[in-house]
């Protein structure tokens, strides 16, 4: 179970506030896009959640408790980041169990989660593979696997998307809805694009400047934006 919830968080570089007291609660299991345009905080709000980050002030939960002060290997999350990061002269199998390895994790259960992660993105024929053999959508998938192989309560997605093509982009939304519905655990995704925004997530949260403008359904969204900057950003009807 995981339920993520930020409190008066803000972030400042060199007197710069780029997250301007921020207030969300995402629930467990819950699908929330953070949606804003380049520069409006979406990647350091998620690298706080994840603990790359430290908040310059307010705190942030995970199922009621504390976790402001833990490093970013002791809180039970697992990123996605927006560059596929994979090791280049590794294969697939040695990419997606990387993180087990540090871990410590016994051999025979690395090979038992790596196949598993591998069967649910699709990807078991590929384990042998350098991602140099890969194609763009089938790196997304080793990245989206590395993430998934370590069990825990939320996954955090940085614009995972946005080096694909349109098409593939549009394939990858519903394999990551899927994957929501499969691994059953809270997801925080953030992006630039208002149509995955609308098209993926239970919830949506719409940041400008460091402040989250609205934070509602994507159906409220559209009809009910809270001011012009969201109407005009999410495309709702004038
Ligand atoms: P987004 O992901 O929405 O594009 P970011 O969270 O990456 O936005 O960045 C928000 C603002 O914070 C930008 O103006 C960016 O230049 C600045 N910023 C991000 N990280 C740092 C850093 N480590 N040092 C200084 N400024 C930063
Ligand atoms: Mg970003």
């Amino acid at each position: 179970m995981a339920e993520v919830r930020l409190e008066n968080v803000s972030k400042s570089f060199g007197g710069k506030t780029v997250v301007d007291n921020l207030n969300l609660t995402v629930e467990d299991r819950e699908f929330l896009t953070l949606v804003g345009p380049s520069g409006c905080g979406k990647s350091t709000t998620l690298r706080m959640i994840c603990g790359l980050e430290r908040a310059s002030a307010g705190n942030i939960f995970f199922d009621g408790k504390p976790v402001s002060w833990l490093p970013a290997n002791k809180r039970d999350v697992s990123m996605v980041f927006q560059s596929y990061a994979l090791y280049p002269h590794r294969t697939v199998r040695q990419n997606i169990g990387f993180a087990l390895k540090m871990m410590r994790v016994p051999k025979a259960t690395i090979e038992e989660q790596v196949r598993q992660a591998a069967r649910t993105l699709d990807i078991e024929d590929l384990l042998d593979r350098k991602p140099r053999e890969l194609s763009g959508g089938q790196r997304q998938r080793v990245a989206l696997g590395r993430a998934i192989v370590r069990d825990a309560g939320a996954y955090l997605l940085d614009e995972p998307l946005s080096n694909l093509d349109a098409q593939l982009r549009v394939l990858m939304r519903a394999e990551i809805k899927r994957l929501h519905v499969d691994v059953a655990r809270t997801f925080i995704y953030v992006t630039h694009d208002q149509v995955e925004a609308m098209t993926m997530s239970d919830r949506i949260a719409v940041m400008r400047d460091g402040v989250i403008q609205q934070c509602a359904t994507p159906e409220e969204i559209y009809e009910r934006p809270a001011n012009r900057f969201v109407a005009s950003f999410m495309g709702s009807p004038p």
